[in-house]
C-alpha cells in the first residue's frame, strides 16, 4: 500500500466534500492531528474507523487503500447503458419502419384493387379499362417491392433450426414465399431452409 498515496487520495476526497481537517475529525470522533498524520502519510486510518470514513469521503474501502477512485464498474455501468439505450433506438427505428411498411403498402392495396374493380365494371372503352387495369396491377406491385425493401432493412430474420439472425439480401426476402413477414428461406449459417421469423434485434434472447 502506498501511504503517500493514500494521504493525498484522502485530503483530496475530503476537499472535494467540502471538510476541513477538523470537521472530519469531529464526525469521526477523533482529534485533526490523527487526520492530519494520514494525509501527511504519518499513520493508516484504524480499520474500526474505515467504514466510516469512506462513507463521509464518499468512496469505498478499496477505492481509500488504493489511493483512488476506481472507475471500472461505474464505466462499465455507463458503457452497458450506452449500449441498451443504442439497441433500443434501432430497435424503436425498425418497429417504426415495419409500421410504415403497413401503412404504405395496405391502403395501396385496397386502392389498386379498388381501381380495378372499378375498372371491370364501369361502362368505358376496353383499351381504358385494360389500361387502369394495368395500372392497378403496377402500383399493388412497385408499392409490394417497397415495403419488402422496408422489411428487408428492419431487424432480422430468424432461421428456425439454428436460430442465427441474418439480413437476407433484397432478392431473397423478394422471391422467398412468406406467411405474413415469416418467410421461407435458405439460412446462410446453417444451409438449411426453414420458415424464417421477423425479429428487431440481433441478439437472440434463448441464447443469452
Ligand atoms: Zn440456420
Amino acid at each position: 500500500m502506498d501511504q503517500i498515496k493514500i494521504g493525498k487520495f484522502i485530503a483530496s476526497c475530503r476537499k472535494e466534500q467540502g471538510m476541513t481537517q477538523a470537521v472530519l475529525a469531529e464526525k469521526l470522533g477523533i482529534s485533526d492531528r490523527a487526520v492530519s498524520k494520514w494525509e501527511t502519510a504519518k499513520s493508516l486510518p484504524d480499520a474500526g474507523i474505515m467504514l466510516e470514513l469512506c462513507e463521509l469521503l464518499n468512496i469505498n474501502v478499496n477505492e481509500l487503500l488504493s489511493g483512488e477512485k476506481i472507475m471500472t464498474e461505474a464505466y462499465n455501468k455507463k458503457a452497458e447503458e450506452n449500449l441498451l439505450a443504442m439497441r433500443q433506438e434501432v430497435d424503436e427505428k425498425n418497429r417504426q419502419l415495419l409500421k410504415l411498411e403497413v401503412l404504405i403498402s395496405v391502403p395501396a392495396i385496397i386502392a389498386g384493387l379498388i381501381l380495378a374493380a372499378v375498372a371491370a365494371f364501369l361502362e368505358i372503352s376496353t383499351g381504358l379499362r385494360i389500361g387502369l387495369m394495368v395500372f392497378a396491377v403496377a402500383m399493388i406491385i412497385t408499392i409490394a417491392f417497397i415495403a419488402i425493401g422496408i422489411e428487408q432493412k428492419a431487424g432480422y430474420y430468424e432461421c428456425q433450426k439454428c436460430f442465427d439472425r441474418h439480413i437476407p439480401t433484397y432478392w431473397q426476402t423478394n422471391l422467398a414465399p412468406h406467411i405474413g413477414r415469416t418467410r421461407y428461406m435458405k439460412c446462410p449459417a446453417c444451409g438449411k431452409w426453414s420458415y424464417q421469423k421477423k425479429v428487431l434485434t440481433k441478439e437472440n434472447e434463448k441464447e443469452a
